[in-house]
């Protein structure tokens, strides 16, 4: 004979077992991985125990150059010419000194004129160099890329050097050129020169176009015939189209 109790015994101990996992799914609800603080910082938000030297718009010090670190490029705090006019002052200067390239050959990519860059800027080149560029050139070359010249990056001036005209971002350390590529079994290669590397430093020069705002190169004008100008300067009323020529 069935106990006409249990039917309402099982109800009463299947709600309170609901009501138990309700009490610690909203004591302990499920949160997703913890981020790194750079993370946070990047994302504008808060970290979860503020430091005293952070907050939630400016990066901690250092975290820039910890970053590059992070990315396999190779940079030194470098120190601002005190006598630089306003317009030429570069924030957080570093030097660079070899990109680790992510191909398959893999290997460091030296950047022997150790150009003088603001740390984001450094970031974003160097990402690109290193994830984009130099695969790109493997897989078209046959050869890891080893070298790169750059000149001094920085450059208190003007574009193209006119008498009057916009600052140029290598004014703020923003920009920076390369002329001379070099692969592991020593091919060098001259950026405006006919020959095998043509097709894939223009092919190269294109990929910029996606993660640099100015991109020019021989046929854009005789000021950049002989080398590969890439910047992050911000076009325009609103500041967001591109230039790629
Ligand atoms: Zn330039």
């Amino acid at each position: 004979m069935r106990n006409p109790m249990v039917q309402p015994l099982k109800a009463c101990l299947v709600m309170a077992l609901a009501l138990i996992v309700m009490s610690a799914s909203a004591e302990n609800p499920p949160m997703p991985p913890e981020r790194p603080a750079a993370f946070r910082l990047r994302a504008g938000m808060p970290a979860a125990t503020p430091s005293p030297s952070a907050s939630a718009l400016v990066p901690e010090k250092g975290y820039c150059l910890a970053m590059l670190a992070r990315l396999g490029i190779e940079a030194a705090p470098a120190v601002q010419d005190p006598n630089a006019r306003p317009q030429c002052q570069i924030r957080e200067p570093v030097r660079l000194s070899s990109i680790r390239s992510k191909a398959r050959g893999g290997g460091l990519i030296r950047l022997p004129d150790n150009p003088l860059l603001a740390c984001a800027f450094a970031s974003a080149f160097g990402e690109w160099i290193g994830s984009t560029a130099a695969p790109l050139l493997e897989a078209r070359l046959g050869s890891p890329l080893a070298e790169i010249r750059t000149g001094p990056g920085y450059d208190c001036r003007t574009i193209n050097r006119s008498a009057s005209g916009k600052t140029s971002a290598h004014a703020t350390g923003e920009a920076i050129d390369m002329d001379r590529f070099t692969l592991a079994d020593g091919r060098v290669f001259l950026v405006g020169t006919a020959g095998e590397a043509a097709d894939a430093l223009a092919a190269m020069r294109r990929s910029g176009c996606g993660w640099f705002t100015t991109v020019l190169g021989p046929g854009a004008d005789p000021a950049h015939a002989s080398h590969i100008h890439v910047d992050v300067m911000r076009h325009g009323k609103s500041g967001s189209y591109r230039i790629c020529q």
